[in-house]
């Protein structure tokens, strides 16, 4: 006689397990880092402001915002900044990169966020203009985002986090190289590496797996980007290497016209991803927050955050 085929309740407990996710109940309150970007006239200026407020109560270990590609922003960035420490109670950290200046230049940036009382530095080799064929170092500047952190590290005892990117800088010769070279930023003086964003949890913890094999024990703090603009997100991605899985279009197909449904269905995206690197042990998340509140808070409410009082 044949065997009958399973019953739907047969399949279901036969299937592969996985998991288990840490129960809501007993997840200890996450670290968390939000980055923001400068804006560029009052109105988003505005909009910066009210993010930066409604994720404060939040107690991130610090925020940081961005350095416009070539150093666009220099004055901008500063001024979010320099307004960060005078008017809130958060820790800032800001982006700095080599393009476009000299090491003097760069390093009197440095000074003036020090004098500021900035302690943060996110020190990055930054991208070639837009139009420019690959990245040149600037004549006098630092090269790589090594030698940056190197020069920073001289001028004082910043805290200073660095790039780092689980499935490789699209310029770097090889997987192995890029990792040896994020070696040398940490060993040049860099206390913690954020990740370029990702969508395959598996990728990050391979990565994590290579970067310990390699020697290297600081924490690499996941970067996560929730995806309010989906079509955006793609053309991002491909060019800076992050890759989009099948799955992820497939969760926004038709969507095109629908924001709403749109911003839930990133909610439980971004939520599912950090649940499962919360299950994997990893207790650091920094978000990309685009100017945007209401997604990164809901994904810090899920993870355990609370607002805290005072
Ligand atoms: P590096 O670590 O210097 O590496 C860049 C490439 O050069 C890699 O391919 C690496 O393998 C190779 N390399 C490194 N050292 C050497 C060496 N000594 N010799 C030869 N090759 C070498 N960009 C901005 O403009 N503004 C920002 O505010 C900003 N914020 C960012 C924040 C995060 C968390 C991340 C992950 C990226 C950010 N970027 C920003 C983008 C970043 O500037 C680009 O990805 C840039 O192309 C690389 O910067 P890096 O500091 O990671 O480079």
């Amino acid at each position: 006689m044949d065997t009958p085929p399973p019953n739907t309740l047969q399949r279901w407990l036969t299937g592969p397990r996985v998991g288990p996710l840490p129960s809501h109940a007993e997840m200890p309150p996450p670290k968390l880092s939000f980055e923001f970007f400068p804006p560029k006239n009052e109105k988003l200026e505005q909009d910066l402001w009210a993010c930066i407020r409604r994720l404060e109560p939040l107690g991130p270990r610090f925020v940081s915002v961005t350095y416009g590609a070539g150093g666009s922003t220099r004055a901008r960035t500063h001024e979010t900044v320099a307004r960060i420490v005078k008017e809130t109670s958060l820790t800032p950290a800001a982006h700095l990169t080599c393009v476009g200046a000299t090491r003097e230049e760069v390093d009197e940036v440095a000074r003036d966020y020090w004098a500021a009382g900035v302690r943060h530095i996110v020190a990055l080799r930054g991208d070639p203009p837009a139009g420019a064929a690959r990245y040149e170092p600037h004549p006098g500047g630092y090269a790589q985002a090594e030698d940056l952190v190197r020069g920073l590290r001289r001028i004082a005892d910043f805290d200073i986090s660095v790039g780092a990117y689980p499935e490789t800088h699209p310029a770097a010769l090889s997987p192995d190289s890029d990792l040896d070279f994020l070696k040398r930023k940490i060993d040049a003086g860099a206390t913690r590496a954020i990740t370029q964003y990702f969508f395959d949890t598996d990728v990050y913890l391979r990565f994590l797996d290579r970067c310990l094999a390699k020697g290297i024990t600081v924490p690499i703090v996941p970067g996560i980007l929730p995806v309010s603009n989906f079509a955006q997100v793609k053309r991002f991605s491909a060019m800076c290497g992050a890759s989009v899985p099948a799955w992820l279009e497939k969760l926004f197909e038709g969507l095109e016209e629908d924001e709403g449904t749109r911003r839930m269905v990133a909610a439980t995206v971004a939520a599912e991803q950090v649940r499962l690197l919360q299950a994997n042990g990893v207790d650091e998340f920094h978000f990309y927050t685009l100017n945007r509140p209401d997604l990164t808070y809901a994904i810090a409410h899920i993870l355990g955050a609370r607002p805290k009082q005072g």
